[in-house]
């Protein structure tokens, strides 16, 4: 009898010809995380993937957050041997209990089994019955309730052997990271861009957060905050960098040269700029923002097609048409919501102007940044990214 881990990756399977690519992606990530696990070993068979480790709740709950797990089912492996699967059941059936049962309640179960191995002797409720009178007479206390059990002993009697579980930890579901090619997600500290970034991640983008940073006009901790953010989505994405661009000198540009009630539209621009040369840098195909419709005077459809004017890929904004509080709901789930409700300034909180165009026209924008020296700041700004892998 051996303890392992099942991993569940549902959507995947519908996806056909792609599958094997899909399967490699998640291959790779667990692998990755499987670093940090030494004991632990990851092994492909038969259209499942196995973990064979103990069942280690810190390695359960990393393997919830990675994008394409539907489930894991910590579970007991054995031969394909009636007498060894019913000792085998007594075990899951003590686990069971220890980690599902209630004092005072009354433990029941129902044994349900699969076949996937047709030459095995019992047929499925012969083997429901064996599962079941063995754990019955154990001495666990346990009955049966076959409408609502406490707890179902899952019994899959396989090619390579036979897998046994009762509980399952819901993973988040989605696609691998990397089956839907890469991005940039532009991370600023607030709430909506890490809840942006997350939905990327969760449908299989690959990202790279571009943060842009003005400093002495926005301090250390406001650096240390998104700094901060990033490592909690790391946890969704280990290989996720973070890139710093320094854009005060951009900043004090458009203050000097652009009308004042167009600063804030042009930063914007100059940001989408300098996101397009980092992506082609970097193989990225999308410019992801934490952007919602309306939800300040700036997002707007007409600043929204102001600001992707310069943007030399799709800008894709996951949260175009979320409410506030379904956005904050998923920032506290992912936990990002109390670092971004630190209250360290922002590079466009010190800079937005008192009557910023809420409605711009894509010319007039042009022609109010017509004497800064975009290439030249774009190119500095690109130069002197600073990049962190940890
Ligand atoms: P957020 O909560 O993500 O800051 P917001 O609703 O406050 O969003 P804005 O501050 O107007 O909206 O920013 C819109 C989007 O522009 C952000 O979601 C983010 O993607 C991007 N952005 C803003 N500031 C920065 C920054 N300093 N660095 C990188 N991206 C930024
Ligand atoms: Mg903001």
């Amino acid at each position: 009898m051996e303890e392992l881990l099942l991993v569940k990756y549902g959507e995947i399977s519908l996806k056909g010809k792609n599958r094997p690519e899909f399967e490699e992606a998640l291959l790779n990530h667990i692998k990755w995380i499987l670093r940090e696990h030494p004991g632990a070993r990851i092994e492909k068979a038969h259209g499942r993937l196995y973990i064979h480790s103990s069942h280690d709740t810190r390695l359960l709950s990393r393997l919830s957050k990675v994008p394409g797990i539907v489930a894991v089912a910590p579970a007991l492996k054995t031969e394909n041997n009636v007498g060894e699967i019913r000792k085998a059941a007594v075990e899951a059936a003590k686990r069971a209990v220890e980690t599902l049962g209630e004092s005072g309640k009354k433990v029941t179960f129902k044994a349900e089994s699969r076949r996937s191995l047709k030459s095995f002797p019992l047929k499925s409720p012969e083997l429901n019955h064996a599962v079941g009178s063995a754990v019955l007479t154990a001495g666990l206390g346990l009955t049966v309730d076959v409408h609502n059990p406490t707890f179902i002993l899952q019994v899959e009697v396989r090619e390579n052997g036979t897998f046994l579980y009762w509980t399952e930890v819901k993973g988040m579901g989605g696609l691998p990271i990397g089956s839907s090619g890469k991005g940039i997600i532009l991370l600023s500290g607030g709430i909506d861009s890490p809840v942006a970034a997350y939905l990327a991640m969760k449908r299989g983008v690959a990202l790279e957060a571009l943060h842009f940073w003005s400093f002495p006009i926005t301090g250390e901790k406001s650096k240390d905050k998104v700094v901060r953010i990033w490592q909690v989505l790391k946890d969704f994405d280990p290989k996720m960098r973070l890139h710093i661009a320094h854009f005060t000198k951009i900043q004090t540009a458009i203050m000097e040269l652009c009308p004042e009630k167009y600063r804030v539209t042009i930063m914007r621009r100059m940001m989408m700029r300098v996101a397009t040369r980092l992506a082609e840098k970097v193989g990225a195909l999308a410019i992801f923002t934490g952007e919602n419709l309306g939800q300040v005077a700036s997002q707007t459809l007409e600043s929204m097609a102001a600001i992707e004017d310069t943007a030399g890929l799709p800008v894709l904004r996951p949260l175009l048409t979320y409410d506030k509080r379904e956005t904050v709901e998923l920032a506290e789930k992912i936990g990002t919501y109390e670092l971004s409700c630190l209250p360290y300034e922002d590079c466009c909180t010190v800079f937005v102007p008192k009557h910023p165009v809420t409605k711009p026209r894509i010319e007039r924008v042009r022609e109010a940044e017509k004497d800064l020296p975009v290439d030249e700041l774009v190119e500095e700004c690109v130069r002197n990214i600073e990049t962190l892998t940890e």
